[in-house]
């Protein structure tokens, strides 16, 4: 008899509501779809750019036709309101198209020069994928986040094995149901469903590689399984996002993007801003702008709300903690306070004057709460931003200013005078650097990752000075020096 899987349950963080039951896959069963997955790959690779970018279309497509219940189920599963879920996916749906298009340009094989000294021989890279690709997925953009891995793994000619957060896996099945309808055949795509045990699971199966979204602390789980195998990693991981608004920046549209920036979704954002730093000429007006737009958003599940419930219930004790951290430190409220965490929801919290040691500014808060500081002048911004662990985005406001701040952050992506524009354009890399994790999703950069360069190199003729064999001769010697030194014997300076 064969062993049932143990399953486990999805629940409307906002209405308590079941919206469906999941088996919890077991190490063997994983190892089984994994085994499946690296069986299909062969053929899927062997299909080409051409018709691995037509699958693409077609499930792209396909999404958009069933745009409407994809973005239901986001909503149901994390509470955020269904225009952020529907915005979810239309954007999912862009880097799909954009990883199956863009693949063969970026991929390609590339002839490289040989040098002088081998002129004779064809130098050429190919990239190579890695068979099957691991994707671990986080609950807060759950089909946005893992599709920067997913579409574009595939789309280099790897197939998948997906594992989505235990919060959402009903929107992770639905994208596999998809996929299923157009797919050429099996196996190319699979979602194994469970918790962090199952995620585990996938780390220590055969994948070639894995790419994992979530805390700093699971990657570091994940980092440290991966490398018993050998298996390379990409890392997203979390941030403390700073903003930094210039004496010259447009105030009403910096305050009207930050708030968005910060609270959307709950404030459940990597890439959210969770501290600004405001030069003090404009410090009050920012402040001032800015509590007013937020005291008008409300949150809630049903129509006019702005954004959801914490989407993990524990999260709310992690939002309490910094919020009493930063007023036991000296930070002063200029809206809501620690009683602005209700059942579920939180309301929007403004602090200032925060003390840059306290949780509320050095720990990823997740959480509908925007640290704002004064600074003197923007190389103290700047300081102050780049003082974290952490290195994901940053947004710079300033009329004039905007590129010179920006070149000075230590972190992968920076918008200037917008937000997290460039989370939804597929040619630009998403990654961070030091407890932001490492490695590239989207672009250019996030189709390289799911390839590994393969050198090939072969004699287009013969030539009588040949090097590398024993045979070598002593004329053969004499003409290598000579060469060397016609190319690189120079006065040192
Ligand atoms: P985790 O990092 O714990 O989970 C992310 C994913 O990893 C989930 O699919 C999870 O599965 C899986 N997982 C858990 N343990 C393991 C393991 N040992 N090996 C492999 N996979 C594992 O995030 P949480 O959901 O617990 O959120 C905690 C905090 O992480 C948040 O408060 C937030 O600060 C941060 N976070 C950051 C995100 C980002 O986008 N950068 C996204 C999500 C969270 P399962 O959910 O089933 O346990």
């Amino acid at each position: 008899m064969v062993e049932r899987s143990k399953s486990f349950e999805s629940i409307n963080p906002a209405t308590g509501e079941l919206v469906g039951e999941f088996p919890i896959h077991s190490k063997a069963e994983v190892d089984a779809v994994v085994a499946t997955a690296q069986r299909a790959s062969y053929d899927w690779a062997n299909l080409g750019f051409r018709g691995r970018n037509l699958a693409l279309k077609d499930w792209a497509s396909l999404l958009t036709h069933e745009m409407e219940r994809a973005a239901d189920l986001i909503h149901r599963e994390t509470g955020k309101p269904i225009s952020d879920a529907r915005l979810e996916v239309a954007i999912a749906i862009e880097h799909i198209a954009w990883a199956g298009k863009y693949a063969p340009r970026i991929l390609g094989r590339q002839n490289r020069p040989s040098g002088l000294l081998m002129f004779n021989m064809a130098s050429q890279v190919q990239r190579v994928p890695f068979g099957v690709v691991g994707v671990i997925g986080p609950w807060n953009y759950p089909i946005f986040t893992p599709i920067g891995s997913i579409a574009y793994a595939l789309a280099a000619g790897n197939t998948v094995v997906f594992k989505p957060s235990e919060y959402t896996p009903a929107i992770a099945v639905f994208l596999e149901e998809c996929w299923r309808r157009v797919s050429p055949f099996h196996g190319i795509f699979s979602v194994v469903t469970g918790d962090g045990a199952t995620g585990a699971a996938l780390t220590e199966s055969a994948v070639g590689k894995i790419s994992f979204t979530g805390s700093t602390r699971t990657a570091k789980k994940v980092a440290a399984s991966c490398a018993t195998r050998m298996t390379p990693v990409v890392l997203e991981c979390g941030g403390k996002d700073a903003v930094l608004i210039d004496r010259d920046a447009d105030l009403e549209r910096a305050a009207e993007f930050t708030l968005w920036h910060a609270m959307s979704n709950a404030g459940q954002s990597c890439i959210g801003a969770e501290r600004v730093y405001v030069h003090r000429e404009v410090a009050d007006e920012f402040k001032n702008r800015i509590v007013a737009l937020a005291r008008e958003l409300k949150p809630g599940f049903g129509e006019g709300a702005k954004y959801g419930p914490a989407t993990m219930p524990a999260q709310l004790k992690v939002i309490k903690s910094h919020i009493e951290d930063a007023v036991a430190r000296g930070g002063t409220f200029l809206l809501g306070d620690q009683n602005s965490i209700k059942e579920g929801y939180v309301e929007p919290v403004i602090m200032a004057d925060v003390p840059e040691d306290s949780t509320a500014v050095t720990e990823e808060t997740f959480g509908p709460t925007l640290v704002i500081n004064t600074v003197s002048n923007m190389d103290e911004a700047v300081d102050l931003a780049n003082a974290t662990s952490f290195g994901l985005g940053a947004a710079v406001w300033s009329k004039k200013n905007g590129k010179r701040i920006a070149s000075l952050l230590q972190c992968g992506m920076v918008s200037i005078n917008s937000s997290f524009s460039f989370a939804a354009i597929g040619s630009l890399p998403f990654g961070g650097v030091r407890d932001s994790g490492y490695g590239r999703i989207h672009g250019a950069e996030g189709l390289l990752e799911f390839t590994y360069p393969r050198t090939v190199v072969r004699p287009r003729f013969r030539i009588p000075l040949e090097f590398t064999t024993f045979n070598r001769s002593e004329r053969a010697d004499r003409i290598l020096v000579r060469i060397v030194r016609l190319l690189h014997k120079r006065r040192i300076r």
